[in-house]
């Protein structure tokens, strides 16, 4: 598949076996742990279902590097094993991390409860600021680490900057791209080394199955691969079936995800009971202007507060009809949440309140529903708390 191929051309077909299996227009799923041995040279290249080498693995690498832009992928067993190996094999014993302050919750504790046990310093930095970079700096800094859109505050960083100034001090480069999806942003195109993904979320896109992601220089793609294939973070063949099928409407339920979360979010803003709301969309995001160059649609993705705070949350969120309360995000189906309880419960509530995370914050991950419906729904809820 030509690099210049449109995206929606590379969902369907980048990656795929040519020629088809059999005549089979979906690839089939290859339950087999291992394969037969033909003279590969080294233990990596030997086909064995951990190595994460199968057939539907490597249909899943083709595609994901394609829409990226990017030299290769590898996929993991969720966004935890892609983010967790990325930063164990980058990383040793005497070595320091820059890395945002807004994170999702479990990359959250991962970096503040296992790395310093590991001899592996990191410091906190503002994602909009990249002064605050270079003062936390240091000759041993081999990483700086952000998110596209961070969970649950929808803060977007100076994502130009961030490929610069690792350039700058020859370190890696490493975003979470989860909340964008590769229809909305493409990080390798922008300089960044390495692109992660929790495929649980967008790319899969029917709330069924856990994996991740690893998407960028092939290089560092391959060191990752060899710690995975230590750890053993696989996916297994039917959650990459799932996975390739999922993806392959990626780019239509993006499209309308991003239309209907910009309705929402501009109803919200407008409503009198609703004192903040988050959304990279609205031009009255602080970093609306930037992300208007970077990205092509500002996802499903919105958090907002309202005026009566936590009980006025909680009798809201029992009120909607349409949207089930649950963690997780990027499904078909609208999920509502009030990170403080599920996301960042793991994070302690000294830490979510210095982060602006209050404990009356509600999330959605706005589905693919009828979009007046779902206003609908958000207007009678708001009517009656
Ligand atoms: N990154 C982000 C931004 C997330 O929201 C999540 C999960 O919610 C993860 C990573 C972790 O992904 P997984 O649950 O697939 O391990």
């Amino acid at each position: 598949m030509a690099n210049k191929a449109g995206f929606e051309t590379k969902l369907i077909h980048a990656g795929e076996p040519s020629p088809r299996i059999q005549g089979a227009v979906v690839q089939p799923i290859f339950q087999s742990s291992t394969f037969e041995f033909h003279g590969e040279k080294t233990y990596h290249d030997v086909k064995y279902i951990r190595l994460n080498n199968t057939p539907n693995h490597l249909v899943l690498h083709r595609k994901l590097a394609a829409l990226e832009n990017a030299e290769a992928a590898v996929v993991a067993a969720s966004g935890m094993a892609a983010i967790t190996t990325t930063l164990l094999a980058l990383l040793s014993r005497g070595d320091h991390l820059l890395i945002q302050d807004t994170l999702y919750g479990g990359t959250h504790s991962f970096v503040t409860n296992d790395l310093p046990r590991l001899g592996i310093a990191f410091d906190f930095v503002k994602g909009d600021d990249p002064q605050d970079w270079e003062r936390k700096l240091q000759p041993n800094t081999r990483v700086i680490y952000v998110e596209t859109m961070t969970n649950p505050l929808l803060q977007v960083a100076r994502l130009d900057e961030v490929p610069r100034f690792a350039r700058k001090h020859n370190l890696v480069s490493v975003i979470d791209n989860t909340f964008a999806s590769p229809f909305n942003f493409r990080p390798p195109e922008w300089g960044f080394d390495l692109s992660l993904h929790s495929c649980t979320k967008y790319l899969n896109g029917h709330t069924d199955l856990v994996a991740g992601a690893v998407i960028g220089r092939a290089d560092l793609v391959e060191k990752i691969t060899h710690l995975l294939n230590h750890l053993g973070g696989t996916l297994d063949p039917h959650a990459c079936f799932l996975l390739n099928r999922g993806m392959k409407t990626l780019a239509l339920r993006m499209r309308y995800q991003n239309a209907s979360a910009l309705a929402l979010a501009r109803f919200l803003e407008s409503h009198p009971a609703v004192t903040r709301v988050n959304y990279p969309g609205l031009e009255s995001h602080p970093a609306h202007a930037l992300a208007r160059q970077w990205f092509d649609g500002f996802s499903g993705m919105l958090s907002f507060e309202l005026a009566g705070g936590l009980p006025a949350a909680e009798r809201f969120i029992q009120r909607l009809q349409i949207p089930v309360e649950a963690p997780s995000l990027g499904g078909v189906e609208t999920l509502i949440t009030r990170p403080a309880t599920t996301s960042h419960a793991g994070m302690s509530p000294e830490d979510r309140q210095k982060l602006g995370i209050t404990d009356s914050l509600i999330r959605v991950s706005v589905g693919i529903e009828t979009t007046e419906d779902l206003v609908a729904d958000f207007r009678q809820a708001l009517e009656g708390i």
